[in-house]
């Protein structure tokens, strides 16, 4: 059986305090419960910021300008069938108050807070990145 690859995007938004923005994935989806970086699946064609500002507004209504996106890091992970290769980028700047559209819970947390929160396993290698970022 051919592995499928998935390319996700994510974001890392940092506030003026240092702190990262993690929001919980609701119940009865994959991952449910575990606290991940907003963002989401690239879809076919689309280039992966374009995914990026379109997963933010949709999850947490916030505008983002392509040009604030700064790529950090990249993961990867196997979901059976299917290999999550997650890409990390870094904004410090937007438009609009994160709210929960999608998730049900939104966190700002420290950088080394964060290894005591259930994560997606693509998402736990990039808090070391963070940390030292
Ligand atoms: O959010 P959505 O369901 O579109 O995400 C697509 C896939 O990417 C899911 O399997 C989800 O678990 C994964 N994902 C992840 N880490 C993120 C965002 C999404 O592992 N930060």
């Amino acid at each position: 059986m051919p592995v499928r690859l998935m390319p996700v995007v994510a974001a890392a938004l940092i506030d003026a305090d240092g702190r990262v923005l993690l929001q919980r994935r609701p119940p009865g989806k994959q991952m449910a419960d575990l606290w991940e970086f907003p963002g989401g699946k690239i879809e076919p064609g689309e280039a992966p910021e374009a995914a990026l500002v379109r997963e933010l507004h949709e999850e947490l209504a916030i505008t983002v300008d392509p040009a604030a996106l700064v790529p950090l890091t990249f993961a990867s992970a196997g979901l059976g069938e299917r290999h999550l290769l997650l890409l990390l980028y870094v904004v410090r700047r937007w438009q609009g108050v994160p709210q929960a559209l999608e998730a049900t819970a939104l966190a700002w947390v420290e950088p080394a807070a964060m290894r005591a929160l259930a994560m997606p396993p693509a998402d736990v290698p990039l808090v070391a990145m963070l940390e030292r970022f």
